[in-house]
């Protein structure tokens, strides 16, 4: 019988789990509420971490069973405190306490390239400068003249200091910081056999030109990696660099899959009697679509031209559609007398029975984007009044 189930509950196990059960729920939930994830969850962190140490410590979680939290937080957890969430997350998560963050490998270095469609369209190489950190060459990364290392004094060689924080009697936390002392590297030179190019660091910055070759048929969003060319640290595997292309968009074509979109303005006049138009491609080529007179393109109508879409990405002899979208510019008003010679070629005009006893009435302007921003306006203030939320608000509107 336990004495209270508060941190079996803040798990959701119950009393008389197995270690396996209780370290899959803390490992679920602490997943979910680490800071990185759920930044506004840092007190629920906290609770799942304190409650996990407890109760998978067997001296601990016996003192919790007989006499509960308060028992715990008096100093009868034989007198060792508390770990800081993180410590207790990167030990079970990460596989270790503390280092447990560090890689087998150095960082990966990603850059955002932004690439215009023709450079989609037509592959390009772009030149790419940028920092980073290689092994210094002067010491061989080792920060010093070989063999004169002695270990850190103040982190005994571990690169890490333990602060401990009291936070009430018996409650302690433990925080891990770098060493600065020696850079968190565990190990220092003396002054004099400290290496002047790296001052000791064992890598120093240096500046890298990339060529990114930008291949036909990439995409918004695709990676070109640069395995190996990333952050050198001494001990580790260098990372790599990484390049995401962000396409820039353009003025004329949408890209959709392998086809490329577009719109196109026709006069009326265009529309009706037929017209040819000059379609520059994204190579500068120049393309002529022809509409005889007598064709009819309707307003919204698509059209598309068959292989002048994208080039498909490593099989760039094959390529998508252009499809083309037409918008209809109709006039303001004509002259009177071209209307009725107009008529005389359109299709005639459904009889309409007036009736005797009518009333005129006269046609006013509206601008349906003017009367959709007033309505949301006025839904906003009623709700204001009321304290409700506009989008519920609006919903209801279109409903009624
Ligand atoms: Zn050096
Ligand atoms: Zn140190």
């Amino acid at each position: 019988m336990v004495k209270e189930t508060g941190f079996y509950d803040v798990l959701g196990v119950k009393p008389g789990c197995s270690p396996e059960d209780l370290k899959k729920a803390y490992r679920k939930l602490a997943m979910k509420y680490h800071p990185d994830k759920n930044p506004n969850e840092g007190e629920r962190f906290k609770a799942i971490s304190m409650a996990y140490e407890v109760l998978s410590d067997p001296e601990k979680k016996a003192i919790y069973d007989e006499g509960g939290e308060a028992a715990i937080k008096q100093g009868g957890a034989g007198g060792g405190g508390f770990h800081s969430p993180m410590d207790i997350f990167d030990m079970l998560i990460n596989g270790g306490m503390g280092g447990g963050r560090r890689e087998q490998r150095g960082r990966d270095l990603v850059h955002r390239l932004t690439v215009t469609l023709e450079e989609l369209y037509s592959g390009a190489t772009r030149k790419l400068s940028l920092q980073k950190s290689v092994i210094c060459d002067g010491c061989d990364g080792i920060g010093g003249k070989r063999g004169t290392v002695h270990k850190c004094v103040p982190c005994n060689g571990t690169g890490i200091l333990t602060k401990v924080h009291h936070i009430m009697p018996g409650f302690m936390q433990q925080n891990k910081v770098p060493c600065r002392a020696c850079q968190g590297q565990g190990e220092v030179f003396d002054e004099k056999h400290k290496c002047k190019k790296c001052d000791g660091q064992k890598k120093v910055r240096d500046k890298k030109i990339l060529d990114v070759h930008i291949e036909k048929g990439m995409r918004d969003g695709q990676k070109i990696v640069f395995s190996g060319e990333g952050d050198q640290e001494p001990g580790l595997q260098p990372g790599d660099i990484v390049i995401a292309l962000e396409e820039r968009p353009h003025p004329v074509f949408k890209r959709s899959g392998k086809d490329l979109m577009m719109e196109m303005r026709l006069e009326l006049s265009e529309a009706l009697c037929g017209f040819q138009k000059v379609i520059t491609t994204l190579d500068k080529r120049s393309l002529v679509i022809t509409s005889m007179p007598g064709e009819v393109i309707k307003h919204s109508a698509f059209k598309c031209i068959m292989d002048e879409g994208m080039p498909q990405w490593k099989n760039p002899f094959e390529k998508g559609r252009l499809i083309m979208q037409f918008r209809v510019v109709f006039p303001d008003s004509l002259p009177g007398e071209a209307a009725k010679l107009l008529e005389q070629y359109l299709p005639p005009k459904p009889a309409e029975e007036i009736p005797q006893d009518v009333e005129m009435v006269e046609l006013v302007e509206l601008d349906p984007e003017q009367e959709s921003r007033n309505q949301y306006k006025n839904a906003y203030e009623e709700d204001e009044e009321d304290g409700g939320t506009p989008g519920v608000r609006i919903q209801q509107c279109a409903t009624s």
